[in-house]
């Protein structure tokens, strides 16, 4: 399990990770937040806003959810 800290908000999310490198959108579940974020080790790399149309052109590439 990782850790995702809000960067809006600073809610923490729990998200369970397939390897341990993952690159994909982010919904902030409180302030619906998108943004795109890069995990690697075990670590938030990057983590820039998407706006909602980028978003779900992101989700149709990959989902969060397995
Ligand atoms: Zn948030």
């Amino acid at each position: 399990m990782f850790t995702i800290k809000c960067p809006s908000c600073g809610t923490e999310t729990a998200i369970s990770l397939a390897e341990s490198v993952y690159e994909g959108p982010y919904r902030c579940w409180k302030c619906r937040g998108l943004f795109r974020v890069r995990i690697e080790d075990e670590e938030l790399r990057t983590c820039e806003p998407l706006s909602e149309e980028e978003f779900e052109k992101e989700q149709q590439k990959e989902s969060f959810d397995k």
